[in-house]
């Protein structure tokens, strides 16, 4: 039988990765299409439409959709727009779920793919940090399986296999260290948004890539490791690795250590995610150690990387203050990228956040209310707009 599989944020880097793979793995003879999900490259997704001969194409813009109706005339693919639309689209059946829209705009998707018991691959890390206690117990509550495709994530998840979780001492995620691991603070201050969005190692959607550069990417990986793996914040380290050919460590009781390694490449974790709990072959270039020849490692510096301590901070308060830390940090990348604030500003705008008392008073409001969440995200996004406006 061929398996049901949507992909939503479809036409970005995950979601072409993801399509990459399933026509490897044999296309639609294998896999039955239900939905993709997209934005403003509507050429591509309707090329993704046709090839795999999908059920829906869903684009986030409303004024978008002319145009993918147009390119999908006579086909018999549906077509709609708009969040609304993706999380309608998200509740039709399927085995496996891709979740890969960038920010708080994919946690309809992932939660739709929970909600009805299936496979959720899990790119969106912003689910885990914004609503992770409530996608957890949804997911237990439903008997859904959730795979992580965060390649650190993904590493300790394989690392972990057959252990109990009492017998994990620490998590070690590693980290490339960025385009700016060098810089001084007076250069990063400087960095504009062109500079931020290339990576060294991976390559990635812009906002990640920028994510990456401050590391709140990280900050955001260390908070998604405490919910996935129920760990303590105290368990988890983070160490820069700029090779990024360890793509995590679990350390046990015994002292004994496992790291994941591999080239990186999302090819891996999102191939582990679709063919779990087999190992297929997947394309991906095979280590040679004597070429590598050497792995460097070292701590990442506090005071020019802010976010992993607001992270630890976040962890610490517990309550929607991930909501408060995400949305924050969006508003502000949303900031920076319009040219109305600095890099450095950035976590700066959302440790005022983590510190306004209004926000602090909500953040005590209902984990497991998708409203509540949805409401101190909103709350946090004008906390930081009004910041910048007022310079
Ligand atoms: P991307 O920017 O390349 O793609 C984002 C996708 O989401 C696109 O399909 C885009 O059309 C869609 N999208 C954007 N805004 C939307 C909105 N408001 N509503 C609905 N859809 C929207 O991003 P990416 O690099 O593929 O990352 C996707 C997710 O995966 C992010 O959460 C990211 O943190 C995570 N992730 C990515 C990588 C990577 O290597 N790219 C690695 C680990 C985790
Ligand atoms: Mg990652």
């Amino acid at each position: 039988m061929r398996r049901k599989i949507s992909i939503f944020g479809a036409t970005g880097s995950i979601g072409q990765n993801t399509v990459d793979l399933i026509q490897r793995q044999g296309g639609v003879e294998n896999y039955n299409i239900v939905a993709l999900s997209g934005g403003e490259n509507i050429n591509l997704l309707a090329r993704q439409a046709i090839d795999l001969h999908a059920d829906i194409a869903i684009t986030a813009y409303l004024e978008k959709l002319p145009e993918l109706k147009m390119l999908l005339l006579n086909t018999g693919i549906e077509t709609a727009a708009g969040a609304e639309a993706i999380a309608e689209s998200a509740t039709r059946p399927i085995d496996w779920g891709m979740s890969a829209i960038v920010g708080a705009a994919g946690l309809n998707a992932s939660f739709g793919i929970v909600r009805q018991g299936a496979v959720l691959a899990l790119a969106n890390k912003e689910s885990i940090v914004c609503a992770g206690q409530l996608l957890i117990s949804e997911v237990l509550k439903n008997n859904a399986t959730l795979l992580p495709v965060d390649s650190e994530h993904s590493a300790i998840f394989q690392a972990l296999q057959n252990n109990e979780p009492k017998s994990v001492e620490r998590i070690i995620l590693t980290a490339s260290g960025g385009p700016f691991k060098d810089y001084s603070l007076e250069q990063m201050q400087q960095v504009t948004p062109a500079q931020a969005a290339v990576h060294p190692k991976w390559d990635m959607g812009q906002r990640i890539s920028i994510d990456s550069a401050s590391m709140f990417n990280k900050a955001l990986e260390v908070i998604e490791v405490k919910h996935l793996f129920s760990c303590q914040s105290k368990q988890i380290e983070v160490i820069i690795h700029p090779q990024s050919i360890i793509h995590s460590m679990v350390g046990f009781a015994d002292g004994a250590m496992f790291a994941h390694l591999g080239a990186p490449d999302m090819r891996g974790p999102i191939g582990y995610a679709l063919n779990h709990p087999n190992r297929n072959p997947l394309p991906l270039a095979r280590l040679d150690f004597a070429k590598l020849s050497q792995l460097t490692f070292q701590a990442p510096d506090p005071a020019r990387f802010p976010a992993l301590r607001l992270a630890y901070r976040v962890m610490e308060t517990e309550g929607l203050s991930g909501a408060v830390f995400n949305a924050s940090k969006e508003a502000a990348m949303d900031a920076f990228l319009e040219g109305k604030t600095g890099f450095l500003d950035m976590a700066m705008l959302v440790e005022k956040a983590l510190d306004d008392p209004y926000l602090n008073e909500q953040i005590g409001g209902d984990v497991f209310s998708l409203d509540a969440i949805t409401k101190i995200d909103l709350a946090a996004r004008r906390f930081v707009n009004v910041l910048i406006e007022n310079g």
